[in-house]
This record gives C-alpha cells, sequence and structure tokens, in this order.
C-alpha cells in the first residue's frame, strides 16, 4: 500500500488532485491495487517481465488525452512502468496509469491460442516463428530482457517513452511542482511530520530514477534479440549524440547543485541534519553508474566495434572535469554541495587508478584527470583565502594521494 501510494503521489500529484494527499480514498486505493495484480496474474500465466516494453511508446504521446486512455502508459503491464510521470499541467484528461495492453494480449495468444491439427510443440513452432516474425518490426511488440544493470538503456525499470532525457526532463518540472507543494500536500492534520518526511525522500528517489535513466544511456548497447533469418544486428551501440545529451541532461539537472531541492522549511520538520548527504548521494550515484566496469568495458569495446559513431571514455572523463570542476579556472566559488562532488569524482577517479581488474584504458584516462585537476586545483589554491583555499589545497593533496601513494 505505501509502496503504491508513494509511486502514485511522487509520480502524478503535480498534475492529479486525486494524489494530493498522502493518504488516498478507498476507491482510488483499489484502482492502484487492480495495476500490481494484474502485473501478477501476468505472473501467473507465464509471462516474464518485459522490461522494453515502455520504449515503445513516443514521450509527447504520453502527454496525450486519447493515447494513453487508450493505450496506457506502456503496451505491456510486464514492464515496471509506472504512473505517468511525463503528462504536464496543461495536458487536461490524460490518464496517468499502467494496464494491459496490446503486447500482454498477444503474449497470452502466443503462449495459450490453439492450433488445430497441431499435436506437437515441435509442428507447432514454425507457425509460431511466422507470427513473431509478423510483428518484428513493431516496437508494441517488442521483448527486453529484464538485467539487474542494464546494458540496453531502452530496457529498464520504472522509466516511460522513447526518449530518457526528454521523458526525465519532463518529470523533473512535475517532481519540482510536487516537492513546491509538498507541506500542502504532504501533511495529515494533527499529525506529526513522518508523511512529510517519506514524501520528501521520493523525491530525492524519483529524482535518482530519472537519473538512472539517462546515465544507462551512456555506455549503453541496444539489444534485440533475432533469429538469424531475420536482417538486421542484435547489439547497436547508442548513437553518440544520445550518449551526449545524456551526458550534458547530468551536468544541468544533476550536477549543477539542483538547489530546488533544498527545502529549509521542509528540513528543519523532518531532521537535525543530512541535506548535504541527500544531494551527495544522488551524485555519488550517478558517478558509480557511469564509472562501473561493464559500462567502461562498453565504453571501449564500441572504438573497436562500434564504428565513427562511437562515444569514447576519453571524451567522458574530459567532460565530467571540465563540468564538475567548471568554477576553478572561472575564478568562482564553488558551494558547499559542488565542493563534495568535486572531491567525489576525485575519489572516483582515484578508485579507477587502483583498479586491478579493469583492461581498459579507464586508469589511464582517470590518472591523466587527476593531473589536470591537481594543476587547475594548484593554482587556485594560490589564491583567495578562507574556505576556498582550504579547499584548493585540499584538492591537490587529494589526487597526488592517489598519483602517488607511496610519496
Ligand atoms: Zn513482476
Amino acid at each position: 500500500m505505501n509502496l503504491l501510494r508513494n509511486w502514485y503521489f511522487i509520480q502524478t500529484a503535480a498534475v492529479n488532485p486525486l494524489a494530493q494527499s498522502p493518504q488516498f480514498s478507498d476507491e482510488v486505493m483499489g484502482q492502484l491495487i487492480r495495476f500490481v495484480a494484474s502485473h501478477e496474474v501476468g505472473h501467473t500465466l507465464g509471462l516474464p517481465h518485459n522490461m522494453g516494453s515502455s520504449s515503445a511508446y513516443p514521450v509527447d504521446s504520453l502527454r496525450s488525452p486519447t493515447f494513453t486512455c487508450a493505450m496506457g502508459t506502456a503496451p505491456s503491464i510486464m514492464d515496471y512502468a509506472r504512473y505517468n510521470y511525463i503528462a504536464q499541467p496543461e495536458d487536461k484528461g490524460v490518464c496517468l496509469s499502467p494496464r494491459i495492453g496490446p503486447y500482454d494480449l498477444w503474449a497470452i495468444e502466443y503462449g495459450y491460442r490453439l492450433i488445430p491439427g497441431n499435436v506437437s510443440p515441435e509442428s507447432e513452432k514454425s507457425i509460431l516463428r511466422q507470427w513473431i516474425k509478423a510483428r518484428a518490426d513493431d516496437p508494441v511488440y517488442r521483448f527486453g530482457r529484464q538485467t539487474g544493470d542494464p546494458h540496453d538503456p531502452s530496457a529498464q525499470t520504472e522509466d516511460l517513452g522513447d526518449d530518457a532525457v526528454k521523458a526525465s526532463t519532463y518529470g523533473i518540472a512535475n517532481l519540482k511542482r510536487i516537492k513546491a507543494n509538498l507541506m500542502d500536500w504532504g501533511n495529515r492534520p494533527g499529525e506529526d511530520y513522518s508523511d512529510l518526511e517519506e514524501l520528501y525522500e521520493q523525491v530525492f528517489v524519483q529524482m535518482g530514477r530519472y537519473t538512472r535513466h539517462v546515465s544507462t544511456q551512456i555506455g549503453g548497447v541496444y539489444d534485440h534479440p533475432k533469429n538469424n533469418d531475420q536482417d538486421g544486428a542484435v547489439f547497436t551501440p547508442v548513437p553518440r549524440h544520445i550518449q551526449e545529451g545524456a551526458v550534458s541532461f547530468l551536468h544541468r539537472e544533476v550536477f549543477q547543485t539542483p538547489s530546488w531541492m533544498i527545502d529549509t522549511m521542509i528540513l528543519r520538520r523532518i531532521e537535525a541534519t543530512g541535506i548535504q548527504n541527500r544531494i551527495l548521494k544522488l551524485q555519488r550515484n550517478a558517478l558509480t553508474t557511469l564509472f562501473r566496469q561493464p559500462r567502461l568495458d562498453r565504453l571501449y569495446a564500441t572504438q573497436i566495434t562500434g564504428t565513427e559513431n562511437a562515444y569514447e571514455l576519453a571524451a567522458l572523463f574530459r567532460s565530467l572535469t571540465t563540468g564538475i570542476f567548471s568554477e576553478l579556472p572561472d575564478r568562482r566559488q564553488p558551494d558547499i554541495f559542488r565542493r563534495n562532488l568535486q572531491r567525489e569524482l576525485i575519489d572516483q577517479f582515484g578508485e579507477l587508478v587502483q583498479r586491478m581488474d579493469d583492461h581498459t584504458d579507464a586508469s589511464a584516462l582517470a590518472r591523466q584527470q587527476l593531473e589536470v585537476i591537481m594543476t587547475l586545483a594548484k593554482k587556485a589554491s594560490r589564491r583567495g583565502g578562507g574556505v576556498e583555499r582550504a579547499h584548493a589545497a585540499d584538492l591537490v593533496a587529494r589526487c597526488k594521494r592517489y598519483l602517488k601513494p607511496n610519496s
């Protein structure tokens, strides 16, 4: 019940009066349970998760009442598609809930339809394969397998639509509206602040989802299983411009301090301290996702198998340094959150320098970035005073620790 409450609130409250309180009506809760029950009954009928389903729908279609009320938020209830976080306040009458969709009806037909005259699974095989081929080019009937750390950004959990940057940008616009109303919508009259605390935490959880959906584009490889009588590749690297767009999104929405998330009025009611850790956790998770070894391996390998379209590891590292340390050459003072993030990037590059199982250029390139940062920080440590100067000197010392551990 709580999980459903949190999803519905944090994904739809900006456009949905039914979700603008910590406790919903029984009628609304019933509808929410109906969504989960439909999904679970799908499992009992043998359907696995289809994490690729939601990528079939264009982001803008999820803003249309006629489209969403006929098609739901994804073609399959077996995706982890959630409530419609894309619809904006000006999109009147948009339907918000996932539902049983065309993929599910087709999957049941594939699994259960009687094919008269065929007495063995073997003799049905060619007919079933024809059915699959007839639908192979229609994304509505696509299956995207579930993986823990997906290489395929079009088969992710908790996402909607065919463009993660666009979908997440709409999602963040709604999340800002929800946060701005949280004191009103997140409290029950006369009660303590536990609802407010939980729902404020959900702002960070949902922001983490948007961040992950975008981060996964970087070093992503689409995965469209095929038999050898079907045309085209199975594995295709994500085009470079999409990966570059994802990096820009991370700088804009996550690494530049997302100050809209910091709400003193709420914080003074729920905790003695902790906001710096909430922001750092969001940013750290983004960096950790980018630096996972399988992602580094893919970024490295697309230079071999991938083409002129490849996005290179060196370009990613350069962009992270330039963006996250942008204050230093500009002689601006990084705020508290940026100082935390700058230390974090050094630590993550430092971890890469020391990573022994890395067989890509990542370690060498991380070392190079630490040198660049150290040069920038050395200059900054000779000017200004107070915290700015101390921070710059500390950055130098941290870089040194990873570059010359025994000196
Ligand atoms: Zn499930």
